[in-house]
């Protein structure tokens, strides 16, 4: 008996929690080691007595868990707040045992308790280092929105404002897809599959694409995103958002001026190309006063002629929309070497067409393809001082761009110079600007292309537009 009661003692003080044992009115009949550690009572204190335990506050609640007691009912790791003498707390995980008599009446009660203050407290700072990121994000200046599933889970201040809403809560649950042109669809989720596939933190480069606001209307943004946590085994990407609007007008400003300056330097040629039908369709006229009627047809083609150049003349002009069309290549080339004629002609130059092959169809804004051919070929035009032949042929490569390539007979341009091309304000030209290069690399740029040039001095100059073609645009 006596080494029964010795093992039940040493089992008490051998465990790592704390135990009380208490009758039906709360008195203390026993405690263990660690209980005292605990709370910081000895034994001797407590034995016989109603412990102030429980926080005033959670009296309520412990009066409730009390009456599930006396019914029998046990309570199983509960957390609650415990006193200590002193009179400060720490978290417990308790468990609540009644004890019965043979006759199944509750006599008192076992109580163990699990000191879980570290655990609480890692919690706790996990729980604050949470609203630390989340005031990061939230606060940062650029524009943030987290989604998953392609659905927004949140958008910081920035991105509400980008975007024109008040709080994050009018974007939380939308579609991506309803901020994007609808085309762009297969585009943007494409993307997204790949950044997922990546591994953690892999990323997607920024592209451009016209995004939409809360109000509908389209602005100019690029977008990049970042696959950056799993929650409940779903990635969740960050997508930051970058406002264009400002960069797109003044670049669109310099292809504008870029592209007046383009027409005043072929107003010359034209205006000479206007003038000598005009010589022509007065002495038909003349004649025509003797009756003879057959040279009406001939004037009739003149005032055609006059009539497509001063069209041309005037469509480049004008400022057009600038969005993306799905486009004929070989129409555009062929109505800008219409329009180039005069200018050739001044040079002595013929600009021959290779179109031995079927031509795709490109997504572009052809007003835009159309100035950066006309500068190339202007440029190979101006290069040939002595006349000579330009050619332009296609050709795809990787089946997945067009290529257009312009190869004139000129001058060339030594390696020292080509380094220089594209930069501003290179011109070798009396009246050039020495911005047509930077500009067709900006333009075919933003319509995901790319342009290089090769030449050899005295032998000529090669440049090739790469551009997509329509059916890629989609696998990009
Ligand atoms: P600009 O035509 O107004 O001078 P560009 O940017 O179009 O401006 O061209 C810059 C310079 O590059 C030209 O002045 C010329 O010296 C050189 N260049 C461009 N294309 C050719 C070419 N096909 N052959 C020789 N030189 C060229
Ligand atoms: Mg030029």
């Amino acid at each position: 008996m006596r080494l029964k009661e010795y093992l039940i003692d040493s089992l008490m003080n051998l465990t790592s929690d704390g135990i009380v044992i208490v009758d039906v009115n709360g008195s203390v009949l026993e405690v263990n080691k660690k209980f005292e550690e605990l709370h910081g009572w000895t034994r001797e204190e407590v034995i016989g007595k109603v412990l102030p335990m429980v926080p005033e506050h959670y009296k309520a609640d412990a009066l409730r868990l009390y009456q599930s007691l006396i019914n029998g009912e046990q309570i199983k790791n509960f957390e609650a707040l415990k006193l200590r003498k002193d009179g400060s707390a720490f978290y417990a995980s308790v468990t609540v045992s009644p004890v019965k008599n043979t006759e199944g009446l509750v006599i008192g009660f076992v109580g163990v308790e699990r000191d879980i203050s570290e655990k609480k407290k890692a919690e706790e700072e996990l729980l604050e280092r949470e609203k630390q990121f989340r005031k990061l994000l939230k606060l940062n200046p650029e524009p943030i929105a987290l989604h998953m599933d392609g659905f927004i889970q949140f958008a910081n201040d920035a991105c509400c404002k980008l975007f024109g809403g008040a709080s994050s809560d009018e974007f939380k649950g939308r579609s991506i897809y309803d901020f994007f042109c609808p085309n762009d669809k297969h585009l943007i989720k494409a993307r997204l599959q790949q950044v997922m596939q990546a591994d953690l933190d892999g990323y997607s480069e920024f592209i451009e694409r016209k995004m939409r606001k809360l109000d509908g209307t389209f602005f100019d943004a690029e977008i990049s995103s970042t696959y950056v946590y799993k929650n409940m085994g779903n990635p969740v990407v960050q997508s930051v958002i970058r406002d264009l609007t400002e960069r797109k007008k003044s670049e669109e400003a310099i292809i504008r001026s870029e592209k007046l300056s383009l027409i005043g330097q072929l107003a010359a040629g034209i205006a000479h190309d206007i003038r000598n039908p005009l010589t022509s369709l007065k002495g038909f006229v003349h004649l025509l006063k003797s009756k003879n009627t057959d040279y009406v047809d001939v004037m009739m083609e003149e005032l055609e002629h006059i009539n497509y150049v001063v069209n041309e003349f005037m469509t480049l002009a004008k400022p057009h929309l600038n969005y993306f069309i799905e486009s004929k290549v070989l129409e555009l080339v062929q109505s800008v070497i219409g329009f180039l004629k005069p200018h050739a002609h001044l040079y002595n130059v013929q600009i021959q067409l290779e179109m031995d092959q079927e031509i795709p169809i490109i997504y572009c804004i052809p007003d835009q393809i159309k100035q950066v051919l006309i500068n190339v070929l202007k440029n190979a035009i101006e290069s040939m001082v002595s006349g000579g032949v330009i050619q332009i042929s296609f050709r795809s490569s990787l089946n997945q761009f067009l290529v257009i390539s312009v190869k004139d007979q000129g001058i060339g341009i030594s390696e020292e110079r080509l380094t220089q091309l594209g930069e501003p304000f290179f011109t070798t030209k009396a009246n050039g600007t020495g911005l047509g290069l930077m500009v067709c690399k900006r333009i075919v740029e933003g319509h995901g292309g790319k342009l290089s040039i090769l030449s050899k001095i005295n032998q000529g100059t090669t440049v090739e537009i790469e551009l997509p073609i329509v059916n890629s645009i989609y696998q990009i």
